[in-house]
């Protein structure tokens, strides 16, 4: 499933080349998660601004509304000057005037929705419940704890649900966790404003450094413009069960948290 750090170099990956461009025209393949919500015929002619990202969702301003694109569990964006004909599983393709952009997702869990703007309805159902955006200043340590102090679930599962820090997904929740030493079983509620300050650090330290590897390779993910990243060959803990911590040399352990499996040192996480 493509996590934050991947969405983010997808973003990268073709933001500049697609600013300012034209849409020339829309095309729509089989059904995704969402409807696209406005006639094709309504994204002609309209000019693209930028692409942001918030949590998962990747926003293509236009100068009127804005697309808010999901990659879901299998969703990958290409753009470039020449494609080869769209496959079966390229269910939206956006031709520009500097290139053609197109989302392959063979499990069409993701979508492209169009809003009028960020505030619309169908934004704010996306939107607007997304936690604070870990690579941004935005990212408050006080903010932070006060949200975790307010949930007595297991730390990991309050991380993976992204109401009070979006995008940190099962790999690198793992990670993170092993950086700053704490049980993925903890309960949130319980972690002191100094260990809160590690975990906070090393959220934003696992998600940059996987930013600028360039992503995970773990599924199919390729990004826009079709480099692969490298970040599996670091991992500290996630996928390791059994090899040797690479710190203390303590074999790593994994457990079963709401069905996602969990990497963890017992030495370097005792509590
Ligand atoms: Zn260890």
């Amino acid at each position: 499933m493509p996590e934050l750090p991947e969405v983010e170099v997808t973003r990268l990956s073709f933001a500049d080349a697609i600013a300012s461009a034209r849409v020339v025209s829309v095309h729509l393949g089989k059904a995704l998660r969402w409807p696209l919500g406005c006639p094709v015929s309504q994204l002609t002619g309209r000019t693209v601004l930028g692409v942001r990202r918030r949590g998962k969702y990747l926003l293509i301003d236009l100068d009127q509304g804005l697309l808010l694109v999901h990659l879901g569990m299998s969703g990958s964006l290409r753009f470039a000057v020449h494609l080869p004909p769209a496959g079966s599983h390229d269910h939206f393709e956006m031709l520009t005037t500097h290139g053609t952009l197109r989302l392959n997702d063979p499990r069409r869990f993701g979508a492209v929705v169009y809003a009028d703007s960020e505030d619309a309805p169908e934004a704010r159902k996306l939107l607007g419940k997304l936690g604070m955006e870990p690579l941004s200043d935005s990212f408050d340590l006080s903010q932070f704890h006060a949200g975790l102090k307010r949930r007595k679930a297991a730390i990991k599962q309050v991380l993976l649900a992204g109401d009070v820090v979006v995008g940190v997904g099962n790999i690198y929740v793992s990670e993170a966790l092993f950086l700053a030493g704490i049980r993925p079983t903890l309960s949130a509620a319980r972690l002191s404003r100094p260990r809160c300050a590690r975990l906070h650090a090393a959220i934003r330290d696992v998600l940059a450094r996987a930013v600028a590897k360039g992503g995970s390779t773990l599924r199919d993910f390729s990004s826009a413009d079709g480099e692969r990243g490298y970040f599996q060959l670091e991992a500290m803990v996630y996928g390791r069960e059994g090899q040797a911590c690479r710190v203390c040399g303590t074999p790593i352990k994994s457990l079963r948290q709401g069905q996602r499996s969990t990497f963890y040192c017992p030495n370097c996480q005792k509590v």
